[in-house]
């Protein structure tokens, strides 16, 4: 009997991502975030069951946007991963679907989400993907995941002691536009108005005035910005 891995040509992957998939590049942020929310209702799940002790914590998921550094980072307390799952997840599948995916839809644009490639659309708009992450698992150790797109990628232990995942996109010079704080405010209004847990990017000023006639004064205060409505209306009961 022979084992073995199965050879996949990644050699090719990521430039291939970027040309194919050129007119879309803003769907990497829905992408992300989709597997924010996911991580995040697993966890909800796992914790209906009984399986986690005590309190989730905020499952608030954030994004944040360092123009300076080149970065933007979407962070969710959610399932995470452990060193196995990253190995799965991130090295393995995804990367022998993309394959998959190139094959099959060469040209065509949009799908992306459907063939376990979400992760990788991260490199439409990053040359460096690291990524953070502690799994709600019992274990003595956090992973830090960096692949700069050759496809070769490190993997080391990380010092984390919060349960859930950081995405660091280090954004590539010629999507620049995507470190403006305006442009991904409004493809986060786009993509997630109605997503079910609270999505965040950083703070914002809150104005309102109180007192009457010559006592009347405006108050400024720091609110986070929170970009959802994790309640719409008809989701409401009647008594609410
Ligand atoms: P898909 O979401 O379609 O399965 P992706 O390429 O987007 O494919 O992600 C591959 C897998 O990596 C996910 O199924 C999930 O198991 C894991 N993963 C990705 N992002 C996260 C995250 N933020 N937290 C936990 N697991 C994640």
């Amino acid at each position: 009997m022979t084992k073995g891995n199965i050879t996949v040509q990644t050699e090719n992957i990521f430039p291939i991502i970027k040309k194919f998939l050129y007119s879309d590049h803003e769907i990497f942020l829905r992408e992300l975030i989709s597997n924010a929310i996911d991580a995040t209702s697993k966890l909800e799940a796992i914790a209906g069951s009984g399986e986690i002790e005590g309190d989730l914590g905020d499952l608030t998921i954030h994004i944040n946007v360092d123009k300076a550094a080149g970065t933007i980072t979407i962070s969710d307390r959610g399932i995470g991963m452990t060193e196995a799952e990253v190995k799965k997840y991130l090295n393995q599948l995804a990367l022998s679907s993309a394959e998959e995916f190139v094959k099959k839809y060469q040209g065509k644009t949009n799908i992306i989400g459907h063939f376990g490639l979400g992760f990788y659309s991260a490199f439409m708009v990053a040359d460096k993907v690291e990524v953070i992450t502690r799994t709600y698992k019992k274990t003595p150790k956090a992973v830090r995941w960096v692949c700069d797109g050759n496809p070769e990628y490190e993997m080391e232990d990380y010092d984390r002691k919060e349960r859930g995942t950081d995405i660091i996109l280090h954004i590539s010079d010629d999507s620049k536009e995507f470190l403006e704080h305006d442009r991904i405010e409004g493809l986060l209004k786009k993509y997630c108005s109605f997503l079910p847990f609270p999505i965040q990017m950083g703070m914002k000023t809150d104005i309102r005035w109180e007192g009457e006639g010559e006592d009347r004064k405006k108050i400024e205060e720091q609110v986070p910005n929170i970009i959802n409505d994790t309640h719409p209306l008809w989701k409401r009961n009647r008594e609410n």
